[in-house]
C-alpha cells in the first residue's frame, strides 16, 4: 500500500451527517480560507500544533522549560505565541504535560493506518451503504496523500465523499474524480467582495471549480452554510440557488451556524475570536428551504 503520510486532526466514527449512511469521518489539517465561523480552528494550519486547556493546567511550567523556540510563556497568564511556534518535532511540550492540558492536533498517519480503522467499522458502514468522509479543513491542500487515500478506499470497494470549500487548483480536484463518488461542495456566497472580505477565497475560482465538476458528471450535494450577518439574507439564498440550478446541481443541505468551535479559538492562541452570532431559528431555516426548493432544487436540512 502507498507510504505517503498525511496529517489529521480528528477521525470520528460512526457519522450519519456526512454523506450516505453510517460514516468515518476523516479530518485533514490545512486550510487556505479563514472563515470567522470556522468550527474547527485548529484545522486551519497544515502543521501539528499544542491545544491547551487553562481547567487541567497545574501550572507546572514543564512546556515552557521543554519548548525550544521560547514560544510559551506562563508570564500574565499562560500563552503560546503562534509565530515562534515551529510545529518541532515530537511537539515535547504537550507530550511532557503530565496533566494531558497541553494536546497536540494534528497526528501523521498512513493510509494503511486509515484503511484498517476503516475497515474496522466497514459491516456497519457498508450495512448501511455508508463509507469514508473527507472532511477538514480542506483536504485538496494534501493532494497527493488526499488521492492515494481515495484510490485505496476504492481499491478496498468503500464509499468515498470529499467535503471541499473548492478553495483549490482544478488540478487537484481533478485528480480525485476517478475515487470520489460524492462531493459534498460549500457555497458561502456568490458575491466575490463579500465572499474574499470575510473568507479571503475567490468566488470566481471558488464557483467555477464547482461548475467544472459538474459539467465533469461528479455527484455534488451542496451545502449552503447559514451564517448570520453574511449571507442569510434572502437574496443571498436566492443568489445561491441559482448558481446552483445553472450548475445543474439537484440537491442542497442548508446548515445552520453553530457555536461549538468558539472555545477552540483560545484554545489555540489564534489570538482572534468569531463575532458574535446565534444560530438560525427553525421558521428562518424552513425559509431558506422555501426559497431553494422554489428554485426546483431538493433541499433538506443538513
Ligand atoms: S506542562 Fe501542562 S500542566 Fe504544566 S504548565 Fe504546561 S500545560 Fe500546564
Ligand atoms: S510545538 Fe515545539 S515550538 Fe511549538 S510550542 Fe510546542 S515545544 Fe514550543
Amino acid at each position: 500500500m502507498d507510504t505517503k503520510k498525511g496529517i489529521l486532526f480528528d477521525i470520528q466514527r460512526f457519522s450519519v451527517h456526512d454523506g450516505t449512511g453510517i460514516r468515518t469521518n476523516v479530518f485533514f489539517k490545512g486550510c487556505p480560507l479563514r472563515c470567522d465561523w470556522c468550527s474547527n480552528p485548529e484545522s486551519q494550519d497544515l502543521r501539528p500544533q499544542p491545544l491547551y486547556d487553562a481547567k487541567k493546567c497545574i501550572g507546572c511550567g514543564g512546556c515552557v522549560q521543554r519548548c525550544p523556540s521560547g514560544a510559551i510563556s506562563t508570564e500574565n497568564g499562560y500563552s503560546i505565541d503562534t509565530q515562534k511556534c515551529f510545529a518541532c518535532a515530537e511537539l515535547p511540550c504537550a507530550a511532557g504535560c503530565y496533566a494531558s492540558a497541553l494536546t497536540i492536533a494534528g497526528q501523521s498517519y498512513t493510509v494503511e493506518d486509515i484503511i484498517r480503522i476503516v475497515k474496522r467499522d466497514a459491516v456497519f458502514d457498508g450495512a448501511s451503504s455508508g463509507g469514508v468522509t473527507i472532511s477538514g479543513g480542506e483536504a485538496m491542500v494534501q493532494i497527493d496523500f488526499l488521492e492515494a487515500l481515495l484510490k485505496a478506499c476504492k481499491e478496498q470497494e468503500i464509499d468515498t465523499a470529499i467535503e471541499t470549500c473548492s478553495a483549490c487548483g482544478w488540478d487537484s480536484i481533478r485528480r480525485t474524480l476517478p475515487y470520489t463518488d460524492t462531493y459534498l461542495c460549500d457555497v458561502k456566497h456568490t458575491d466575490p467582495e463579500k465572499l474574499w472580505r470575510e473568507t479571503g477565497g475567490r468566488a470566481e475560482h471558488l464557483l467555477e471549480n464547482i461548475r467544472r465538476l459538474a459539467e465533469n458528471g461528479a455527484y455534488i450535494v451542496a451545502r449552503a452554510p447559514q451564517i448570520p450577518g453574511f449571507n442569510t439574507e434572502d437574496r443571498e439564498s436566492e443568489d445561491i440557488g441559482r448558481f446552483l440550478v445553472s450548475c445543474g446541481i439537484q440537491r442542497v443541505e442548508v446548515l445552520n451556524f453553530h457555536k461549538l468551535g468558539v472555545p477552540k479559538y483560545t484554545k489555540c492562541f489564534l489570538g482572534r475570536t468569531p463575532k458574535d452570532r446565534e444560530p438560525l431559528e427553525p421558521e428562518a431555516l424552513e425559509r431558506k428551504l422555501e426559497i431553494f426548493r422554489g428554485l426546483g432544487l431538493v433541499a433538506e436540512i443538513g
